[in-house]
């Protein structure tokens, strides 16, 4: 990409920067500029005077990414402080896309207001969104009233339940805009109580998620289910762990990378994988899952960027 000379910027745009320190996974290679907006006016300004040709990739806290070993040829959008702030309005939570799950969770149960089943997932408000981040039966869709975003042309738009077409694991939004906020309606409960169910959810994972491991969470979604007459329905009942242990596939490793031994739909890094590592073992386990029970297992964790030895994109 051809130097990028943007003025008046006020936030911090950083080129080659190495993204394998901002996922959780911790590998990717560089991306060609990382872009850190000081607040919304800042991230309208870049994104009118960035030329149009100019990929933009907007990152949450990279903990559903696996970035390819040749790194992306973008601008990467990562918000931070100016984009973190959670209020609570009466019986509304509104949280900038920069908000750690675990923090809306925390504060909206202080507030009486149930979002627990956010505490468990380690993304941002952002990534929430976009992928309809849910667990223990709540996805992030149910309580959503409203979202904001910078479209890739610069303008504040907002977005409803029917523009963002929540789906399992899957929304819809226009290339290069970015999510800056959310406002959900949950419903009321004593705070006690919605404490107490975080805590007993915490201790849920630990007990059987590698959570103490480099991991992306699910690798693959679970299969969508079939009605009587054989159709395939929506109902994802079918675990995929379960399929990816009857192809034997817990435990098996491709260097660094492991699907783990303690929650076979958890691909991990051991210490030294690369995204390659992590993305053969993926592929594999989808052939032999597939051979075992002809089921195609979808990808949950987004893989994105070139594989190294791709042919460089000029710009
Ligand atoms: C240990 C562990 C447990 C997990 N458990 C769960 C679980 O129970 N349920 C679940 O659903 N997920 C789970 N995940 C996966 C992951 O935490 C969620 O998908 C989360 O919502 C991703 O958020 P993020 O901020 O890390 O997004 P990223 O991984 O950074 O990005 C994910 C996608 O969101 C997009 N995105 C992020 N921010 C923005 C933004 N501001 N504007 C536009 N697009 C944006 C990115 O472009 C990308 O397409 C788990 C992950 C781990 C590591």
């Amino acid at each position: 990409m051809n130097t990028l000379n943007i003025p008046d910027l006020r936030g911090r745009l950083t080129p080659d920067r190495a993204l394998s320190e901002l996922t959780w996974l911790r590998v990717g290679g560089p991306a060609d500029y990382l872009f850190q907006p000081a607040d919304i006016e800042d991230l309208c300004t870049f994104m009118r005077r960035l030329p149009q040709k100019v990929a933009v990739f907007p990152m949450g806290v990279g903990s559903n990414l696996i970035v390819r070993d040749g790194g992306l040829r973008a601008v990467v959008i990562r918000l931070g402080r100016g984009f973190n702030g959670i209020e609570i309005d009466g019986d509304q939570v509104t949280a900038g896309a920069a908000a750690l799950d675990a923090h809306v969770a925390r504060k909206a149960a202080d507030a009486g207001l149930d979002l627990t089943f956010l505490r468990t997932i380690p993304g941002s408000i952002g990534g929430a969104l976009r992928m309809n981040a849910g667990c223990y039966g709540t996805y992030t869709a149910d309580h959503f009233v409203s979202a904001q975003a910078v479209t890739r042309a610069g303008e504040v738009v907002t977005l409803t339940a029917d523009d963002l077409n929540f789906r399992y694991r899957q929304s819809d939004l226009s290339p290069g805009s970015v999510l800056i906020s959310a406002t959900f309606a949950p419903p009321k409960a004593e705070p006690e109580a919605l404490h107490a169910r975080i805590e007993e959810q915490l201790a849920k994972r630990d007990e059987t998620q590698p959570t103490k491991d480099r991991s992306a969470g699910s690798t693959f979604r679970n299969p969508a289910g079939f009605s009587s007459t054989g159709k395939a329905d929506d109902v994802h009942d079918l675990k995929a762990w379960k399929v990816i242990d009857d192809a034997g596939m817990r435990g098996a490793t491709i260097g660094g990378a492991q699907m783990s031994p303690k929650h076979s739909n958890f691909l991990i890094n051991t210490g030294a994988a690369t995204a390659d590592d992590l993305e053969t073992l993926g592929e594999e386990v989808r052939k032999k899952v597939y051979a075992s029970s002809g089921i195609r297992l979808e990808w949950e964790i987004m893989r994105v960027g070139e594989k190294l030895g791709d042919p460089v994109s000029q710009g």
